[in-house]
């Protein structure tokens, strides 16, 4: 039988929808009937009338219309003093639907950085927060207790925009009853266990400190182009978008933008650093031991790194 699928946007740029609709092999529409999700509603793919779109709610919220898979894209606005009347559908807070819907869904994923950690807004003017955190604290929107029918927390699938195949395989493990292990912050461990760092091809070059302190060359972007590569936990280098880029391939310094603390509050293209040695080092890592190992790492700098003949 298939599965049931209500995409909600809430306080979104729209970004992870567009992220979705690249999908390719399969695209999306191959995707749902190969893996069987029914769409009951996605902002872009479906086009219901107003009374149809009002229908639908009705009978999710009653439970007449069986409801397995709610995807959130956006933050939950709660501004002002509350209301949520900042972000409504037809007159009414999308908070509040939010509320009458995740009451009926199996599994709920909270798709992009806004809608698992806030975002852009979170706890400001708009009172923004997460579904389940809000930045890097549990709680949220949902509290940090709930779960769904079947015992799942919300499924955070965070990035700004969400890679598309983090999405579907989440959707079809779902789908197939396959269980999704989590990490700390409820993302699926599969594709945030890693650094944005690991499958960057500027590795070598970070490797012998080999650094780019301008835009347009092969080095590493870590010492003075800000690079959250290896601070960000995410599957950016490793899940190319078209199938071929990433940001730090085309030369753009990652921005940690699956951080729950994203965006963070200060430049984004500019390292902070104690003398010249940047303020937060690579997880994990202890400074005494990274100055000396970098320090002995830049003097053994192959000539072909130095002179950028490496290809990225
Ligand atoms: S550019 Fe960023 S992600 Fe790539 S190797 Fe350097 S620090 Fe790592």
């Amino acid at each position: 039988m298939s599965k049931t699928l209500y995409w909600l946007q809430c306080g979104a740029c729209g970004g992870d929808s567009m992220g979705l609709l690249s999908m390719e092999s399969p695209d999306i529409i191959d995707f749902v009937k190969l893996v069987d999700i029914e769409i009951l509603f996605h902002p872009s793919l479906s086009n219901p009338s107003p009374t149809q779109h009002r229908n639908l709610l009705e009978a999710i919220f009653s439970g007449e219309q069986p409801l397995d898979i709610l995807c959130v894209e956006g933050s939950i606005i709660r501004g002002p003093g509350g209301t949520g009347m900042y972000d409504t559908f037809e007159g009414k807070p999308k908070k509040d639907i939010l509320g009458l819907l995740v009451r009926r869904a199996k599994a709920v994923i909270a798709v992009g950085t806004c809608a698992s950690f806030g975002g852009i807004g979170a706890d400001g003017e708009i009172e923004a927060t997460g579904l389940q955190f809000l930045k890097s604290h549990k709680g949220g929107f949902l509290g940090s207790m709930f779960k769904t029918d079947i015992g799942l927390p919300v499924i955070n699938l965070p990035g700004c925009p969400c890679h598309y195949d983090a999405l579907s395989s989440t959707l079809a493990a779902l789908c197939t009853n396959i269980p999704i292990a989590l990490n700390h912050y409820n993302a699926p461990l599969e594709f945030y266990n890693m650094l944005i760092h690991q499958g960057c091809v500027r590795n070598e070059y970070h490797e012998y400190r080999v650094e780019d302190a301008n835009f347009g060359n092969r080095g590493c972007l870590f010492f003075y182009l800000g690079c959250h590569g290896p601070l960000a936990h995410g599957p950016c280098n490793k899940l190319l978008w078209n199938k071929r880029s990433s940001k730090t391939r085309v030369g753009v310094p990652c921005v940690g933008c699956t951080n729950p603390d994203f965006p963070q509050p200060y430049p984004f293209f500019k390292t902070r650093n104690i003398a010249g040695i940047p303020l937060e080092l690579p997880e994990g890592i202890d400074r005494a031991h990274y100055l000396a190992y970098k320090g002995m790492a830049a003097a053994a700098a192959p000539d072909r790194l130095i002179k950028r003949e490496t290809r990225v």
